[in-house]
């Protein structure tokens, strides 16, 4: 059984209590690897790691680190194959979806900001003819990142990328549920020369090695993606310690689907933005409206085209969607169509665990699920599922459906879809969501600012934003 060990200050460590936790592979319902319990103690040995990197690291050339980071891009890209795989067997996402999207994006969240912390530059202001003002970007010293698990090593360099450019040391942890290609990536780290404690990976329970990160006096700024509870945890403890704060945090996305939008685009990109890796993206659509108008179509043709999809081994290429990636998750989901029964819902298709023969048998899969005939103040359409479920409800006018999109207390995303150039504006305009996707969905350009509103974050990453972050600016005024 594959064993994954903590890095820390450059080596692949056990964790200091000898302990031990099941990793399953969620398509096989079976345990699979063991992953590092680590505690405080394992954190602590990091932190110290970090601390002593961090004056070679921050003041080495930036572009020397930056080709630190384009090796490990490389390193990547070398191994897309065994990456994909490893992500398909730890999350349960479909192979050939690992192969296009998780693991190209995590080879690009390297280089992207490799090439970032080349052009980050200083700020200079000239107060008239008085004084003169130049504004230099510290890193800011540890940074503490912290990741979910449905796109794992996606997310995680999502966050380590930055912070490594920025010329922060780290103490990372990935989540506990996907902790493989985390580990994978700590061994090309170290082929790659990254220097010993520059980056430190603690495997681990989040109450229990996460907690101990955010505590860290030591650590100044936590970057965080997850669910909003925790998020709401992390802020409190690290509020007094005015730590820096970076939360990516849950969902509850609309898609709002106008009469005289492009329809085929508009169906085939919202089967997409509801059931690519089983709906656990934080940007998919779970809460589709459609104009009055067009509705029932949209639901003949949406429930048809669901029902096409094949759910499946995620080694198989057919496979349109895998498993989830645990049994509580699988049940959790369930629960929630339950709920959206009990709430009066239609379940128009799906709406039931699957059972697969072979190698799967024991595997935690669920139909992709559409449900009709909810209100928008119901549970199901107000509380984040996280899995292949999507609710449609029908409207009648722009203003309404603008109610119903800002109707939760989530304003991660939405998608607009309408030919009508102005309305496209005037809507946009009118959703309190992060990120706004027209006559479109995921569509992504690194540099752009990514992050929610209200209860779906804090801060912005991506580009300039997560350099920002990472650094502490201070301003030097000179007489002149
Ligand atoms: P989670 O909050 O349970 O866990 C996320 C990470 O936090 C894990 O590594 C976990 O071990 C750690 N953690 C848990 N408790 C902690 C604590 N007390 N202190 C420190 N760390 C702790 O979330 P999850 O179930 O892994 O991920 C799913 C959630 O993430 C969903 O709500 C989803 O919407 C959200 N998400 C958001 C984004 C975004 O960009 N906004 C992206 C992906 C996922």
């Amino acid at each position: 059984m594959e064993k994954i060990y903590n890095y820390i200050n450059g080596e692949l460590v056990e964790p200091i209590s000898g302990k031990f936790l099941s990793n399953y592979s969620p398509a096989e319902g079976k345990i699979y690897s063991v992953i590092p319990d680590s505690d405080q103690h394992d954190v602590e040995k990091a932190v110290v790691a970090a601390k002593a990197a961090f004056i070679q690291w921050s003041t080495m050339a930036v572009e020397k680190r930056s080709a630190i980071l384009t090796r490990i891009a490389d390193l990547i890209d070398r191994d897309l194959d065994k990456l994909a795989l490893a992500e398909s067997i730890d999350n349960g996402k479909p192979v050939k979806l690992a192969k296009v999207v998780d693991i190209p994006r995590a080879s690009a969240n390297m280089r992207f900001f490799a090439s970032g912390a080349i052009h980050f530059a200083s700020e200079a202001h000239v107060t008239g003819t008085d004084a003169i003002n130049y504004t230099v970007r510290n890193p800011i010293g540890i940074a503490g990142c912290i990741s979910p698990w449905n796109l794992p090593l996606y997310l995680f360099t999502w966050k380590i990328a930055p912070a490594l450019a920025s010329g922060c040391t780290v103490v990372a942890k990935p989540s506990e549920l996907t902790p493989m290609t985390a580990f994978l990536f700590s061994r090309l780290c170290i082929e790659a020369g990254l220097p010993k404690g520059v980056l430190n990976i603690v495997h681990g329970l989040g109450p229990k090695a996460g907690q101990a990160i955010i505590e860290h006096p030591e650590i100044p700024a936590i970057s965080f993606t997850g669910g909003t509870v925790t998020g709401k945890k992390i802020a409190a403890t690290t509020a007094p310690m005015f730590k820096k704060l970076s939360l990516e945090l849950g969902g509850k996305n609309p898609n709002i689907i106008f009469a005289d939008c492009d329809f085929e685009q508009a169906v085939t990109t919202s089967i997409q933005s509801s059931f690519s890796n089983q709906g656990e993206i934080c940007l998919c659509g779970s809460r589709i409206f459609v104009e009055q108008s067009i509705y029932k179509k949209f639901v003949d043709e949406f429930v048809k085209r669901t029902k096409a999809l094949i759910t499946g081994d995620p080694l198989s290429d057919v496979t349109n969607t895998g498993a989830l990636v645990s049994e509580a998750h699988m049940n959790k989901v369930l629960a929630y169509i339950d709920l959206a029964r009990q709430e009066g819902g239609t379940i128009e298709t799906g709406g039931n665990r699957v059972t697969i023969s072979g190698r799967c048998a024991q595997g935690y899969f669920v139909e992709p699920t559409v449900i009709t005939g909810l209100n928008c103040a119901c549970r199901t359409n107000q509380e984040e599922i996280f899995g292949p479920v999507v609710s449609i409800t029908p409207f009648a006018k722009e203003e309404e459906v603008i109610g119903y999109a800002n109707s939760t207390p989530y304003g991660l995303s939405a998608t607009i879809w309408t030919e009508n150039l102005k309305r496209a504006h005037r809507v946009a305009a009118e959703v309190k969501s992060g990120i706004v996707w027209v006559n479109c969905w995921l569509v992504r350009d690194l540099r752009t600012p990514f992050g929610g509103m209200k209860q779906s974050g804090v801060g912005r990453e991506g580009g300039w934003e997560a350099l920002r972050f990472f650094t502490e600016a201070k301003n030097v005024c000179i007489k002149l």
